[in-house]
């Protein structure tokens, strides 16, 4: 147990209830707020509140910060975006780190950033259920620790932090469960290396299936990339450019929709008509579709260049599976050694929170829309759930630090 963990079993609301040796409880009241999720969310809301003299508590279900970072990307990841718009507040990265940083990077840049801040979060605790006690006026929080112990929190500020990120999707496909080759999700994939010389079906077009495929074929894997609607390629960078800090330098001129015909005017210039190599174009352009659903743009990291020259085949939406095979929507049926689920996360929020108003049942995403979604009822906030990465989750982190200071002032 660390020091922090024992500071706050000196807070107890009553003693520990020890109900039976297999499932003892225990209670909790946290002076401060409470904040579930030690990725980079949570420990950006720790900092801001730390910057302003408020002490939070974190709990994490992994054994580590940023699990998402540590267990559930690929080796070759490397941040989308240039550093300047994943910095976290009150740090920068270290001028030596590259414009896009590698996944071990941002992983050491995270682990320095809880160091500095001197940010202990309570590992191995997963929040199985929280919700509002009106008559004692503060969030329950229950969680199991390590397991086994359950132990409950009584706070008066709930941040929930768990990420847009915390469950992967898994499509339901006829005939997944028959198919006898591996079928692993982009959160169990590592390296291309495991699938060298083998056919691979991978289902979904955004950043990761993308990326894969590539990472397929540098190790000799014939991938199958499979994209069932419409999809935006962008170059990564234009004239040497990042195209996201581009497109958001152009923003604060111009128009969204001048923006977007600007970007499909290069992209067109680059790439040439994507809908011959079977990448069709969605009709809203690549921010306002950004804006209006969450749907991120693919940023090239050389992909396409692959799918040009056959490397990589483009394939309609896939009807079902067999035992070996898999059979298209346009008919056709092929082999396949191994099936690839890159087919993105949701949030677990229903799950555990017991709230109507500020997150919808569905989704588990904050209802208002961005930038209004970080704030609910009696205490209760969102970080991270922008659509909008880690640029989106240090403005959420920052207005909630001012407004629990603002609150604690008013006191
Ligand atoms: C492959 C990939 C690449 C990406 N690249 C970029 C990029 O370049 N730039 C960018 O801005 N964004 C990027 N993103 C978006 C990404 O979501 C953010 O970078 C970032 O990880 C979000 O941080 P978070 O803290 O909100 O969520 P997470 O990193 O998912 O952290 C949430 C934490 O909450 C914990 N948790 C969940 N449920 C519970 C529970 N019930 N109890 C306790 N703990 C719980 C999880 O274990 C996890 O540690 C990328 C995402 C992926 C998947």
């Amino acid at each position: 147990m660390d020091d922090y963990w024992k500071e706050l079993q000196g807070k107890k609301l009553h003693d520990p209830l020890i109900q039976n040796q297999a499932d003892p409880l225990r209670q909790i009241l946290i002076e401060g707020p409470l904040i579930v999720g030690a990725g980079p969310s949570g420990l950006a809301t720790a900092a801001c509140l730390k910057q302003k003299g408020i002490q939070s508590l974190i709990l994490e279900r992994a054994e580590c910060i940023a699990s998402l970072w540590q267990f559930k990307t690929y080796d070759r990841l490397r941040l989308h975006l240039p550093k300047q718009f994943c910095q976290l507040p009150f740090m920068p990265f270290p001028s030596d780190f590259p414009t896009y940083p590698t996944k071990q990077q941002f992983l050491g840049y995270l682990k320095a950033y809880a160091d500095y801040f001197k940010l202990k979060p309570v590992f191995n605790s997963t929040v199985i259920r929280a919700e509002w006690d009106e008559r004692c006026g503060f969030w329950k929080v229950k969680s199991v620790k390590d397991e086994k112990v359950i132990v409950e929190y009584f706070c008066k500020w709930l941040i929930v932090a768990t990420g847009e990120n915390a469950e992967e999707i898994v499509p339901q496909i006829e005939g997944l469960e028959i198919f006898e080759g591996p079928v692993v999700h982009t959160s169990s994939y590592k390296t291309g290396g495991v699938f060298r010389g083998k056919k691979v079906l991978v289902i979904g077009c955004g950043n990761s299936g993308m990326e894969v495929c590539l990472d397929l074929c540098n190790f000799n894997a014939s991938p199958h990339l499979v994209v069932r609607s419409s999809v935006h390629i962008l170059p990564h960078e234009i004239l040497g450019r990042s195209t996201f800090g581009l497109s958001m330098c152009l923003l604060r001129w111009f128009p969204m929709r001048l923006v977007d015909q600007f970007l499909l005017i290069v992209s067109r210039l680059i790439f040439g008509d994507t809908a011959k190599l079977g990448l069709h174009r969605p009709k809203l352009g690549p921010l306002q579709l950004k804006n209006l659903s969450g749907k991120t743009p693919v940023l090239d990291v050389g992909t396409f260049d692959k799918i040009k020259t056959g490397k990589i085949k483009v394939r309609p939406g896939v009807t079902r599976l067999s035992r070996h095979a898999a059979e298209f929507v346009d008919g056709s049926v092929e082999n396949f050694d191994a099936v690839i689920l890159a087919t993105g996360y949701k949030s677990n929020v229903p799950s555990w929170l017991k709230e109507r108003h500020m997150f919808n049942e569905k989704d588990g995403m904050p209802r208002k829309e961005f930038p209004n979604g970080w704030k609910g009822k009696y205490g209760l906030y969102a970080v991270g759930f922008t659509k909008r990465g880690l640029l989106g989750a240090s403005m959420d982190a920052t207005r909630i630090a001012e407004d629990i200071e603002l609150a604690l002032e008013s006191k």
